[in-house]
């Protein structure tokens, strides 16, 4: 919508603006790694860092998230009381978050919010209440390959304002009524800022050299992929440790809970993983995924080939390359993409 500047020594300023009414968060170094903290001024923040090593998907979907909580309340005639969970109370800002993982709230938004009955008001509240400043990616890492899954290292989707590092200053553009009224007071870039941005991206998309190709999945039938024999290869070395889902910003397996002490509880929604064997196990002793191919085959194909069908071709991953970095027996997911397309 706009395209304006902000000058590194006027960031305090308008990180003080943000921060009146807000939460504001930030990636920042906690014990020698990139995680995500509350920032009040700029130095605290990371203005360069490759990418926090767990997604930001915890701000909407907690790892540990009450839904409710009850009570037995003898001689009341309702019998039980349940009460919601208050909502968020206050907006809050996500500041420097990287073109992928703006792109995974999406693919979530299409998972979490369908119709009215897949609604999900813990997410919806969360997602309505934040506003999401993206840092593009001028050097992506060599785990990175978002521009085949539909993303880019200045990617903009997903985001109400995007601002690119061109030195003593940064680009910001806005694509939100949201992003817009955070940038009004600011200056106009010039056609030389315009110029130095497009030619980072440029040289940032360069740098991605690997990637996924999957037109022969699309192709393919669920069936012929299914009983495809690389399974079994990539069976072999996965731990099902579930260290890949963990990490990553599309994953959104859950199991819900009923905590109870007493009389009262608390209904609880835990992240879980499908590599897990327990995650699909049934009540009747039943298990559908119940060998170790069925749950590693279950992440990709989900990823790559049932949310496509289901979500308009869109793809459950944006190569941000986590997966890639922190599994332990180096499962590559570009490989193994690459081998479902052959
Ligand atoms: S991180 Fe690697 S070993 Fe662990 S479940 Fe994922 S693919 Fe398997
Ligand atoms: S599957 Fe791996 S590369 Fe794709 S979004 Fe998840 S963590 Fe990132």
């Amino acid at each position: 919508m706009s395209h304006k500047i902000l000058a590194k020594d006027k960031l305090d300023a308008f990180l003080q603006g943000l921060c009146r009414d807000q939460d504001l968060f930030a990636p920042v170094m906690k014990d020698g790694k990139v995680g995500w903290a509350p920032v009040t001024t700029a130095a605290e923040a990371l203005w360069e860092f490759s990418n926090s090593e767990l997604s930001p998907k915890d701000f909407f979907f907690p790892q540990t998230e009450c839904m409710m909580r009850f009570k037995n309340v003898q001689g009341d005639p309702q019998g039980m009381i349940m009460q919601a969970e208050p909502a968020l109370n206050k907006p809050r800002v996500l500041l420097n978050i990287r073109p992928c993982d703006a792109k995974a709230f999406q693919v979530l938004d299409m998972i979490f919010v369908q119709d009215e009955m897949t609604n999900d008001l813990y997410w919806r509240d969360k997602r309505e209440k934040t506003t999401l400043i993206g840092l593009a990616c001028n050097d992506p890492c060599p785990t990175c390959f978002c521009t085949t899954v539909g993303s880019n290292p200045h990617g903009t989707t997903g985001l109400d304002v995007l601002l690119t590092d061109i030195g003593d200053k940064l680009v910001a553009e806005s694509f939100t009524a949201k992003g817009e009224a955070l940038l009004k007071e600011l200056p106009e870039v010039t056609r030389q800022d315009l110029f130095q941005a497009g030619e980072l991206k440029k040289a940032a998309e360069a740098k991605i050299t690997s990637g996924v190709a999957v037109d022969k999945i699309n192709a393919a039938t669920v069936m012929e992929l299914y009983d495809a024999p690389l399974w079994d290869r990539v069976m072999e070395s996965c731990l099902n440790c579930g260290t890949c889902t963990f990490c990553c910003p599309t994953c959104h397996c859950f199991d819900i809970q009923d905590e109870t002490q007493g009389e009262a509880g608390r209904r609880v929604r835990n992240w879980d993983y499908c590599m897990s064997w327990l995650f699909t196990m049934h009540g009747t002793g039943h298990n559908p995924r119940g060998t170790k191919k069925d749950r590693v085959r279950q992440r990709f194909m989900h990823k790559f080939k049932y949310i496509p069908v289901k979500r308009g071709g869109e793809i459950g991953c944006v190569g941000c390359g986590r997966c890639v970095q922190l599994c332990p027996v180096n499962i590559d997911v570009r490989k193994v993409v690459n081998d479902m397309n052959a």
